[in-house]
């Protein structure tokens, strides 16, 4: 059911890296099919072939993995989105208190992930350098899907990214995060004319968020009105994975939670909402 559109088509080339995604060679055959221009004719024309992987195969998982491993080491099956929610919430408070534990950092961590992963969260974030997830939330290898662009906009290869955590890694919990002060968010509320003087590839980025600001308040001001519209951003991009989960009526992306959150850089603190 799922190879009838252009987004469709490219959750099935996922599928086709399934098997080698857990040894490694998937980050490169997944990189390679998102990078490819997905709005393009190129990629309409190729959609259902994804180029061929280039990464050489790693060591095998036994040759990696020490003798004993410990216990906090080891892969953990599914967690529920309440659960997930609750662990990004402690780790968020003990980073913001600048408490962090760094778990899930050693090599027998790494090396438990050669067999496999389940990150029990996605995070759809900005590619801010100063927001990043895994610090954020306090989180190690193997624990959180972070997918990140300009402005957390949640584009067909986003979806299809989503699409592959909840369907074939058990992660039951999408979280999209805006944070305050974001930069793409506030270009994209400059006049049409400030942003023409920006890349083509960039204008096309900042027009779709501001579609997606269209029936948000704009506050007089400035600082406010960035505010409002960070997290008017996330509340519609919660919206349309919302919709195209009951679109696809898909049961194992329905059961997935969808929850909006907006970071703030001065207090660490991640504010998150439904
Ligand atoms: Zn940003």
């Amino acid at each position: 059911m799922y190879c009838t559109t252009i987004e469709d088509s490219h959750v099935c080339s996922l599928r086709r890296v399934v098997g080698r995604w857990n040894v490694g060679v998937g980050v490169a055959a997944f990189t390679a099919v998102l990078v490819a221009p997905l709005m393009s004719t190129e990629f309409h024309a190729h959609a259902t072939e994804p180029p061929a992987a280039t990464a050489t195969e790693p060591a095998a998982a036994t040759e990696l993995a020490p003798e004993t491993e410990k216990p906090h080491a080891m892969v953990s099956a599914a967690v529920s989105a309440t659960d997930a929610l609750d662990r990004l919430a402690e780790g968020n408070k003990r980073f913001a208190a600048e408490a962090s534990m760094h778990d899930h950092e050693s090599m027998s961590r790494r090396s438990a992930l050669m067999k496999g992963q389940h990150p029990f969260a996605v995070i759809v974030g900005c590619a801010d350098s100063r927001v990043p997830p895994e610090l954020i939330f306090d989180q190690g290898f193997g624990d959180l899907f972070v997918i990140r662009n300009a402005g957390n906009l949640v584009a067909t290869d986003v979806t299809a990214s989503i699409e592959y955590a909840v369907r074939h890694l058990d992660t039951q919990l999408v979280v999209v995060m805006g944070h305050e002060g974001c930069g793409a968010i506030t270009a994209a509320l400059e006049s049409a004319e400030t942003r023409s003087h920006e890349p083509m590839e960039l204008q096309a980025v900042l027009k779709m968020i501001e579609v997606t600001l269209s029936d948000h308040k704009h506050p007089a001001d400035p600082k406010e009105r960035v505010s409002a519209a960070v997290r008017a951003n996330v509340v519609a991009a919660v919206k349309r994975l919302r919709y195209l989960a009951a679109e696809h009526a898909d049961p194992e992306l329905m059961k997935a939670k969808f929850v909006g959150a907006v970071y703030n850089m001065k207090s660490g603190t991640v504010d998150f909402f439904e």
